[in-house]
């Protein structure tokens, strides 16, 4: 392991001792000590910082999570910045950034130590997912990898599968993506049609897949597939499979051709009578629909997350933005439009923000419910739609000319309502927990 994994998770651990001081804060409430006030008091929050973005701000963070920020900020400037333009003509990242991000240890945080990830909290990680918004780079599906695919093995997979998996996917030398969606079901994940027939002790697959993120680049796919036409209900005969590039019968289709997200390599995957071993099951056979229902609380999270540091990304872009355009001989900030325009949206962000670091506090808790999260995706990603128009607005023409950073966060927000469930599913999720408790 080089020098700076180790100094990474020397800080990483600290930001877990962290996590338990939060632990005691909320068991203890009303117990502080006046220093223990007047530390808390200390960070600011979003709505009192000077720039949204700011390093040193929001209580849900300490000084470590600070220090490992300032590591992930340089990462993006200096790694994946400079090269993105090029990256979004070829529709896909390189390989080797994901291996530097592996050096810098970005991937993998919130994996636990002893399977082979950084063992750091929760909080560590959606530092590197808000890193990644600030930056504006939307190619590399470093979130996905280590928070949505990794946690399936880490959660799910034998120890010989986790030896197998985790540490390269650590690396950086070998990206997962999690396939569900078919051209025939996305929000009705029971109708997937892709199918595991059982023979002898090994699986046949066959089926195609559709949308998957990462899927061109991926070493490594979890594979969502039918392996009891019978079973009492859909959801009772679905399993998941770890189907590994270069397997006979795996076919990658085109990279598919996307309004936004150009740097990142969406792709359609083919299975032909793919001869997969008996450990290439997942979890036990028939459970794959109740391991979904179990992580996909975090998917929300993470893309709420994302969506609330979009947001604060381009409220800083447009701020700066108006007070540097001149239009009747002042800059257009000096407009009271336009000033009412920022305080509007400054508010909807902070208050969005609070809500998702509290989601985030809850998930640290082990808390967060599919409701909650649901209601944090779906809320969120709203407003960063919303967030975006209205500052494309504020930036006339040339917000609509591709050079200008907020051009790309306005078609990159398209997507967030419509992946990870639909908004309109999250809405469904949530409905049911109310009108169902009656
Ligand atoms: C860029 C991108 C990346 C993606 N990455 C991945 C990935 O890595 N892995 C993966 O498996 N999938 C991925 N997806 C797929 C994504 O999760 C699906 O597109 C999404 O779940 C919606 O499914 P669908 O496209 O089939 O739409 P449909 O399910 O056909 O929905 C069409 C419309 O009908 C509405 N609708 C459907 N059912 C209901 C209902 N019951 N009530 C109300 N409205 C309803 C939907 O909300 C939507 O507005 C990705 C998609 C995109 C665009």
């Amino acid at each position: 392991m080089n020098f700076l994994k180790v100094y990474q998770k020397c800080f990483l651990r600290m930001s877990c001792r962290g996590e338990h001081l939060l632990h005691n804060r909320f068991q203890h409430t009303g117990l502080h000590s006046k220093q223990e006030k007047a530390m808390e008091s200390y960070r600011l929050e979003t709505s009192s910082a000077k720039n949204m973005m700011d390093i040193g701000t929001r209580q849900i963070y300490s000084e470590e999570h600070d220090i490992f920020r300032k590591t992930v900020r340089r990462f993006f400037e200096e790694e994946v910045m400079p090269h993105h333009k090029e990256w979004e003509k070829a529709g896909q990242v390189s390989r080797e950034v994901w291996e530097k991000a592996g050096e810098f240890g970005l991937l993998g945080v919130y994996t636990p130590e002893e399977h082979g990830g950084l063992g750091g909290d929760l909080l560590s990680a959606a530092v590197v997912w808000e890193e990644q918004m600030y930056s504006n780079c939307s190619g590399p599906g470093f979130s996905l990898h280590s928070d949505i695919v990794m946690p399936y093995i880490s959660h799910y997979g034998s120890d010989a599968q986790i030896e197998k998996f985790i540490p390269p996917m650590a690396a950086g030398k070998c990206i997962g993506a999690i396939a569900m969606t078919e051209p025939g079901a996305g929000s009705d994940l029971q109708g997937v049609r892709t199918y595991a027939k059982k023979d002898g002790s090994d699986w046949i697959l066959n089926g195609n897949k559709v949308f998957i993120t990462n899927g061109w680049m991926s070493d490594l796919v979890i594979v969502v597939a039918v392996t009891n036409r019978e079973a009492r209900t859909a959801a009772h005969g679905i399993s998941l499979f770890l189907v590994e590039n270069g397997m006979q019968g795996f076919q990658k289709g085109r990279k598919l051709e996307k309004i936004g997200l150009k740097a990142q390599d969406t792709a359609e995957l083919f299975f032909e009578d793919v001869r997969l071993p008996a450990d290439a099951l997942l979890g036990e056979a028939n459970r794959g629909f109740y391991y979904l229902m179990n992580e996909l609380p975090q998917e929300r999270l993470l893309i709420a997350v994302m969506a609330l540091a979009s947001c604060e990304f381009m409220f800083e872009e447009t701020r700066n933005y108006v007070m540097q355009r001149k239009a009747f001989g002042k800059t257009i900030s000096h407009l009271q439009t336009v000033q009412h325009k920022l305080a509007e949206l400054k508010t909807d962000i902070c208050v969005g923000r609070a809500f998702i670091d509290s989601c985030l506090q809850l998930h640290t808790l082990k808390r967060l419910d599919s409701c909650t999260a649901s209601m944090a995706k779906y809320w969120a990603s709203e407003l960063q739609g919303k967030v975006a128009t209205q500052c494309l607005q504020l930036h006339g023409g040339w917000g609509y000319m591709w050079e200008y950073p907020i051009a790309k966060a306005f078609v990159d927000s398209r997507v967030q309502p419509i992946y990870g469930g639909t908004n309109e599913i999250m809405k469904e999720l949530i409905a049911r927990t109310i009108v169902g408790q009656k």
